[in-house]
């Protein structure tokens, strides 16, 4: 299948933010998602104590290759309703997480997209603001799911679609009209397990890599801007 590399205006960059647009790893150091910046940052130590319980029941069952994505998604539901039920119990300001994020290791990489995300939209925000400059075309997840999105991008035949879960390759399950999709996933934890698999559902797999190299030199080809 091959992209339509004359009509740029004809592709669209569907991505997970955790890990796929943050970084895994920076410098050689594990950078913090969403959730880690709230577990590392301000709040109180039962506030910690707690995430980290509920981080520790649910993440190895996240990365575990051998459970399908029908028997992961109840517990990644109920992985984020108990850490979103959790936050809600401590205050938190727009200024506190500026700061958060200011001082957490997460880190940006540089592409126009669509975020689809479990994490938190309020620091998604700030570790794009930080990082790097808003773009007027991101939605969060309600807004996608409540809205038209996709119908209003049916003239888009194009879709890259880029995850670092085997759940992120549902992402862009309401596209209308795709007739080209390219799927790249970042494999960075349990890699050797996992390598086979992931290969068998993503196109493209790249492994525990700091940069976007591989997605850049891809997504400047479709556009026709490299
Ligand atoms: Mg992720």
């Amino acid at each position: 299948m091959e992209y339509n590399q004359n009509l740029s205006y004809a592709a669209v960059v569907v991505a997970d933010f955790d890990r796929t647009l943050s970084k895994y790893k920076h410098n050689g150091h594990v950078c913090a998602t969403c959730h880690n910046v709230l577990e590392e940052g301000g709040l109180p130590g039962e506030y910690k104590e707690q995430a980290y319980k509920i981080r520790d029941k649910y993440f190895p069952i996240e990365t575990d290759p051998n459970l399908t994505i029908e028997e992961k998604t109840p517990y990644m539901v109920e992985w984020w309703t108990k850490a979103h039920a959790l936050l809600e119990k401590y205050p938190l300001s727009k200024e506190m997480l500026h700061s958060m994020v200011a001082k957490s290791t997460a880190k940006l990489s540089d592409i126009p997209l669509l975020v689809f995300s479990a994490g938190v939209g309020d620091i998604i925000r700030e570790v794009i603001a930080q990082n790097s400059h808003m773009y007027d075309n991101m939605h969060n997840e309600h807004a996608v799911h409540d809205s038209d999105y996709f119908h209003n991008l049916s003239h888009r035949t194009n879709l890259l679609l880029m995850g670092d879960s085997l759940g992120d390759l549902q992402m862009a399950n309401g596209a209308e009209n795709v007739e080209a999709k390219l799927t790249i996933g970042f494999l960075n934890l349990r890699v050797e397990e996992s390598l086979e698999l992931y290969k068998s559902r993503y196109d493209i797999v790249i492994c525990e890599d700091e940069t976007m190299d591989v997605v850049n030199a891809i997504v400047n080809k479709i556009l026709c801007i490299g």
